[in-house]
């Protein structure tokens, strides 16, 4: 498998400011320390709780935010090294789709002013062929050509997001980064769009990174998966043997509270102790220890290192060095 993102340390810091002079007080480490790499044509789940830092993540990825520090490798190239030139540029193979759809469409826009505006900033300067293009892609994504000169607000949630995932397709991207897509939607409209989104990377041979903080709708979805937790990825694996045979403490527990279909397989749930620790404070050595069930003396002290423990199979944790 050909690796087409690498992401080597990335960290994204935010400082907090205080007083009236806005002095920096402290940071949070959003993003700390985080490294993985996406293959082409696979879809690389990345699940964790509001707050860990998976949609920073992803935004940091695309530079819609400076990262810290870090190497983020498109197809080789370091993006973070890059001018802003050389951006707009990747961009056209780089997209993002939002969790809400509506927050990120012009509402005075029609839908064929919204999907044709990338076309025009990748330089389809005929008025025609960007009409032409807009009717393709509203089919591919099960629209109709006439929903073209409507505006967003005559749309349902799912249909929008259609509209959504129009615009991202428009100029053939190779790496899609999904933000919660489906997160705002009604259960029954969630799958659809998954199917959808689907059966778009096998046509297309679509890269995602899809972030949520649903594990059943990761799940549904993905190839690999990854786990964050307060800004850390802590543990990564083929999705079968992450749901199958999670090792980390913490992916233990966020498993252990999803509802499984079949009620004998029902293991005890694992309830943690405590809330997640804020960011700006995070504990020493390893960032779960105040909440971990397994935790021994060494975790206060030291942050254990992200190793394969088997197969392809990612860990953060203690237990397994
Ligand atoms: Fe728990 Fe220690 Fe593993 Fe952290 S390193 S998850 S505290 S056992
Ligand atoms: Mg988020």
């Amino acid at each position: 498998s050909n690796p087409i993102l690498e992401v080597n340390n990335l960290k994204k810091y935010f400082d907090i400011r205080g007083g009236i002079f806005g002095k920096k007080v402290g940071e949070v480490k959003a993003v700390d320390d985080v490294s993985f790499t996406v293959n082409e044509g696979e879809i690389l789940g990345i699940v964790g709780e509001s707050g860990c830092g998976k949609s920073t993540t992803g935004k940091a990825l695309l530079r819609l935010i400076e990262p810290t520090e870090g190497e983020v490798r498109f197809n080789d190239e370091d993006i973070t090294q890059v001018n802003s030139e050389q951006m707009r540029q990747l961009r056209r193979d780089m997209q993002i789709i939002f969790q809400d759809p509506y927050a990120s469409l012009n509402p005075r826009h029609t839908v064929e002013k919204i999907i044709s505006e990338p076309l025009l900033v990748h330089g389809m300067t005929d008025a025609k062929e960007r009409k032409e293009r807009v009717q393709e892609l509203l089919e591919i994504v099960g629209l109709r050509a006439f929903h073209a000169s409507r505006y967003p607000h005559q749309f349902s949630g799912g249909q929008r997001q259609r509209i959504g995932i129009a615009r991202a397709l428009a100029n053939n991207p190779k790496l899609i980064i999904c933000d919660e897509p489906v997160s705002a939607l009604d259960v029954s409209v969630q799958s659809q769009i998954l199917n959808l989104m689907s059966d778009l990377r096998d046509q297309f041979n679509l890269t995602y990174l899809f972030i949520a903080h649903d594990l059943s709708v990761v799940k549904h979805i993905s190839d690999r998966v990854g786990v964050m937790y307060l800004g850390r990825l802590v543990e990564l694996a083929d999705k079968d043997e992450l749901y199958e045979n999670p090792k980390h403490p913490y992916t233990q527990a966020l498993l252990s509270a999803v509802p499984v279909a079949d009620p004998d397989e029902t293991g005890e749930r694992i309830i943690l102790k405590g809330d997640v620790p804020s960011p700006s404070n995070p504990p020493s050595g390893c960032p779960f220890h105040t909440r971990c069930p397994q935790a021994m003396d060494i975790c206060k002290e030291v942050t254990p290192t992200f190793q394969e423990d088997g197969d392809q199979h990612y860990v953060a944790c203690h237990l397994y060095e």
